[in-house]
């Protein structure tokens, strides 16, 4: 995994009001720190909704928390006359450091396409969070154009045209893949996360490449992490489902124990 820091992100979609949120980082923490997890060897995100981010924030605040926090979406403007809304400014001032991009729910059941996901990308690095730009083929496009093409086509479009390009993240996530139970083989997933990397040492340069982490995310439970982080292409995984019960994701965050046995 080069030198990259592990990234274990969960992203919880629109479950759990902002009780349940509490409820589950609760537990979530106290599960991991019952297992000695080190955060600076494996970072541990959640990702909750909107509703719940200032209720999270000030749990992770109050108790010292050292899991991070992410949103699920943010708007390409600042601030202004967009009815329903969030600027990336908000989600700064509540510590998000992270927020998902383009995910295939949004591309799906909001028509987000390319140029919508490259401005909420340019409002993420404005506001000085960190975009975790997701990727992936539907099932079609995999017929047709192969594993690699749409996420690499995916990739390059969120980044184009950047003045000041901060840390992002990638999450390779075939769409066929998600809340299926079908997963791509670590195989599959090592060869597509190596071809987002050598494209993005051909568009921005070796450096940010090596930089970059690029996740797995797709049906991922805790008996099926390691298999996909053993490969140095994959630098942590996006999960959704399983991210809801705190034992399975802290099972997915100390993936590290299972590849060292
Ligand atoms: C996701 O929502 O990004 C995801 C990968 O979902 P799941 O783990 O449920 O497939």
């Amino acid at each position: 995994m080069a030198n990259r820091v592990p990234l274990i992100a969960g992203n919880w979609k629109m479950n759990l009001d902002h009780q349940q949120a509490i409820a589950l980082v609760q537990k979530l923490s106290w599960t991991l720190k019952d297992a000695d997890h080190d955060y600076k060897t494996t970072e541990v995100v959640v990702f909750p909704p909107f509703t719940d981010i200032r209720s999270v924030q000030t749990l992770m605040d109050a108790d010292k928390l050292e899991l991070g926090l992410g949103a699920q979406d943010l708007s390409k403007f600042d601030s202004g006359a967009y009815t329903g809304e969030i600027s990336g400014a908000f989600l700064s001032k509540l510590d998000v450091k992270y927020v998902l991009v383009g995910h295939s729910e949004r591309r799906q059941y909001h028509s987000e396409g390319d140029d919508v996901i490259q401005a909420k990308t340019a409002a993420a690095f404005r506001h000085g969070l960190v975009p975790v730009i997701c990727v992936g083929e539907t099932l079609e496009e995999l017929e047709t154009e192969g594993q690699s093409a749409v996420p690499i086509r995916q990739t390059l479009a969120a980044l184009a045209g950047h003045d000041n390009i901060g840390e992002f993240v990638i999450a390779y996530e075939p769409v066929w893949a998600i809340g299926t139970g079908k997963v791509a083989t670590a195989e599959e997933a090592a060869a597509v996360c190596g071809k987002i990397r050598e494209a993005l040492a051909a568009e921005l340069g070796e450096a940010v490449a090596q930089s970059t982490r690029i996740l797995y995310g797709g049906s991922v439970k805790a008996n099926n992490v390691a298999g996909f982080l053993r490969s140095t292409e994959v630098d942590g995984v996006l999960v959704g489902g399983a991210s809801l019960d705190a034992e399975e994701f802290s099972g997915i965050a100390r993936f590290l124990k299972h590849i060292a046995l």
